[in-house]
């Protein structure tokens, strides 16, 4: 696929071609050693940051450049399909939300600008606990007021980048489930400095996964965390990151797009460079057809979520739209993936094609950060009006 097919009116051309040269710096071999070497890609976060595109999302008062969200998700296609890999930093954007919409001014003051000047790094995000992934509700990790500070004790599981930054955003129990009204109340946000904690109480141990992800497990023993860090109001953090979880799901459809396009753009040029039975094999209609498809999947998909990003860009109500273009953009960079796979026969497999990697890189997208299964729940109850099924 060449990038002149690209959708007419591709959104923020500017921004799509500066992203692109960035990337150049950072070819297929860069990534695959650190993908042997489980390393994190240090220099491409660098990067990227100097170059302004991590704070997008930060007003222009705090150092950003207050883009909204469609910028973002141009930013993180083009990463994905220049064949990098944008999760080494996404959570910069995502987690933006709780902070920028729920924080107080001073908390703002304290973080945005160091943030934006890429001096300070906000890539991790704990909420998943080994008891509690689906169901947020369920979080056992505690934060006790005292004074002027929350001591927390607990665990987090699957925090990603803990290694790789300065800050966390931790949604930890303030208040006991048994006495919450409604099972969601009881959980708050807290800014966590880990260059603080670390030695103090913060233990971060990272877990080895099918694909070179940085994530990690974190333990809690009685971690200090000044009253000031506390994001908006005591018992209302899950409230919070529910309205950042609608810009998570919008940028990890946009990544899944980029990552769609980049397959189908490898398959092509393979099926076209590839002679068997001496012909192309992309003059067969059963090589051709599953790329064909996952382009068609894959342009359902960015319409989704562009649509998403313009609701959520709007301050409309986008709940629908960002599980649906996510759940859509991750199934269509699968389709993308096994095609490509397929299409490169016994050669798929080799590292120096790149696919298999970024085959088990785009798999997760359809667990993590929710799962497929809840974002049908969501649709069947709050769009369809079925029964709430858990
Ligand atoms: C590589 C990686 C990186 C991650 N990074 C982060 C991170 O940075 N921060 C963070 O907080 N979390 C992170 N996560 C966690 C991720 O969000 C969770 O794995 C995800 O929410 C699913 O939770 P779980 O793994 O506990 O699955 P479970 O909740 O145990 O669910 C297991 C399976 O059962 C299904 N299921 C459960 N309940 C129902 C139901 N009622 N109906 C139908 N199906 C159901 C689910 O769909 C899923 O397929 C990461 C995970 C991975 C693998």
């Amino acid at each position: 696929m060449r990038r002149s097919e690209g959708p007419p009116g591709e959104d923020y051309p500017d921004i799509r071609e500066g992203v692109r040269k960035v990337c150049a710096e950072f070819p297929a071999e860069y990534w695959r050693k650190l993908d042997r070497e489980r390393g994190y890609p240090a220099e491409f976060v660098k990067a990227l940051s100097a170059a302004g595109y991590l704070a997008a999302l930060i007003p222009e008062t705090y150092g950003g450049s207050g883009l909204p969200l469609a910028a973002a998700a141009a930013i993180l296609e083009e990463i994905q399909f220049a064949g990098c890999n944008g999760a080494a930093c996404h959570a910069q954007m995502y987690v933006m939300g709780a902070l920028l919409r729920h924080g107080g001014e001073a908390l703002k003051q304290k973080y945005l600008p160091d943030i934006a000047a890429g001096a300070l790094r906000l890539q991790a995000f704990g909420v998943t606990e080994p008891d509690s992934g689906t169901d947020t509700s369920a979080t056992k990790t505690v934060a006790t007021r005292q004074g002027e500070r929350y001591i927390v004790n607990g665990q987090k599981i699957w925090t990603s980048r803990a290694e790789h930054s300065d800050l966390m955003v931790l949604l930890a129990r303030t208040a006991p489930r048994e006495r919450a009204k409604k099972r969601s109340d009881g959980l708050s946000l807290f800014i966590l400095d880990m260059r603080e904690a670390k030695g103090r109480g913060l233990t971060i141990r990272p877990i080895r996964t099918m694909m070179n992800h940085s994530t990690t497990e974190v333990f809690f023993d009685n971690v200090a965390i000044p009253a000031e860090n506390l994001v908006g109001e005591e018992g209302e953090g899950f409230r919070y990151i529910l309205s950042g979880m609608n810009a998570e799901r919008i940028l990890i459809g946009a990544e899944c797009v980029g990552d769609a396009k980049w397959f189908i753009a490898k398959a092509v040029e393979y099926a076209r460079s590839r002679i068997v039975f001496d012909r192309p094999i992309g003059q067969n209609q059963g090589v051709q057809f599953p790329i064909a498809k996952a382009y068609a999947q894959m342009r359902a998909a960015e319409l989704m979520v562009r649509q998403a990003a313009l609701l959520f860009d709007s301050g409309a109500e986008c709940g629908a739209e960002a599980n649906m273009a996510k759940m859509l953009a991750a199934e269509a960079s699968w389709a993308a993936a096994e095609a490509c796979l397929q299409t490169h026969g016994g050669f798929g497999f080799a590292e120096e094609y790149d696919v298999e990697r970024k085959f088990r890189e785009t798999r997760l997208y359809q667990v993590a950060p929710i799962s497929t299964n809840l974002i049908l729940s969501h649709l069947a109850e709050h769009v369809l009006g079925l029964p709430r099924s858990y």
